[in-house]
């Protein structure tokens, strides 16, 4: 690890101040610590923002939609009981991320712009596409944590389980800086590798996350997230999944589905998505929604077995989300 100056930012604009390319942002620490161990970053300057008042508070409710700073954490998210009741969704994946520990230090904003858990990227031995190399070792190699979906040029997952709940329940981050504010669907704020192959997302070098905003659901929906690990006691998936089921009368009108740790950015199924529309959710049509869901598919050498996982996660989240028992 480096030596590096230190700095505790106490408001909004003094973190802002102190961004820029000798900087290194730091919020709960838990992904930026084992960067600095790992040596993928060695910056001049590490910003503590965690020292800012007033972003670690979640405002709204069911009606309105949430407010959610960048500094509240996995933990509180997961017992918050607005979050719990009514963006179940948002809460679970918080609540089965990682370990309890980890849970009290992970902040809602770190989670999003955590970097990803390829071992090649992560390992100083491989200078892979994304640190600037010419080569994405996972296509060839030892892949079977890798993405199923879009995984063409680099097979990194998507690592942030916010991330997929976000996507799935049409929430925005609000990211400032000296120019000004501006609101990011995220669905649109996670970049795929050709897009941005050294970065997920568009956050930039100047910008600080203040909030992850999530509108409200309609009277009718539910949402539900499923996580499966190799292990339940902490991991990263290697399956989750993010739906939103809205109805009208009996039949669905409107369904959002989301895989995650399935792609370079949380996917969106649309074709299942599609596939509910006008129906009523039933254990067949949450069958058919979840063949619909993987196909496309691409799997790699070692991870085809992720396809028939996701396709029974996806089921079994819509009829979470559904009610279907
Ligand atoms: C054993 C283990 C298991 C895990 N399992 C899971 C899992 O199942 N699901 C999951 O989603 N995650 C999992 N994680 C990852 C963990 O949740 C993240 O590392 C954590 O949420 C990062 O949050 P942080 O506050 O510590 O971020 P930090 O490490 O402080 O920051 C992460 C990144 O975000 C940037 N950043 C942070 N806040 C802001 C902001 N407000 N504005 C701009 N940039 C910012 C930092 O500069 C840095 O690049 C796991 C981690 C471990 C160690």
């Amino acid at each position: 690890m480096n030596a590096f100056e230190w700095v505790n930012a106490t408001t909004v604009d003094e973190a802002i101040g102190q961004l820029g390319a000798a900087s290194l942002l730091k919020a709960g620490g838990v992904d930026v610590l084992d960067r600095l161990k790992e040596g993928l970053d060695a910056p001049p300057r590490l910003v503590n923002i965690r020292t800012v008042k007033g972003l670690d508070r979640i405002e709204g409710d069911a009606a309105t939609g949430l407010r959610i700073g960048p500094l509240v954490t996995l933990a509180a998210l997961d017992v918050h009981p607005v979050v719990r009741k009514s963006f179940v969704a948002l809460a679970d994946a918080a609540g089965h991320a990682a370990t309890p520990q980890i849970r009290n230090m992970a902040t809602a904003g770190g989670n999003l712009l955590q970097r990803p858990r390829c071992w090649y990227f992560r390992s100083r031995d491989f200078h892979c596409l994304k640190k600037g190399g010419d080569t994405c070792f996972s296509q060839h190699g030892e892949n079977q944590y890798h993405a199923i979906f879009g995984n063409e040029i680099c097979a990194i997952v998507h690592p942030s389980a916010l991330g997929t709940a976000l996507v799935a329940l049409g929430g925005s981050v609000e990211l400032a800086s000296s120019r000004g504010k501006r609101i990011v669907l995220a669905e649109q704020f996670f970049l795929p590798p050709a897009a941005a192959l050294e970065r997920e997302n568009g956050l930039a070098e100047d910008e600080l996350l203040t909030a992850i905003v999530v509108p409200p659901l309609g009277a009718s929906a539910r949402s539900a997230y499923t996580k499966v690990g190799e292990k339940e006691s902490f991991d990263w998936p290697i399956a989750e999944v993010a739906a939103v089921v809205e109805r009208s009368g009996a039949n669905v009108s409107r369904a959002s589905i989301v895989l995650g740790a399935a792609a370079p950015v949380p996917h969106r199924a649309t074709a299942a998505e599609k596939l509910l529309a006008g129906k009523p959710l039933t254990r067949e049509t949450a069958r058919a929604a979840a063949r619909a869901a993987i196909e496309g598919a691409t799997p790699l050498s070692e991870n085809r077995y992720k396809v028939t996982l996701f396709e029974n996660v996806v089921r079994r989240t819509l009829l979470d989300a559904g009610g279907v028992r």
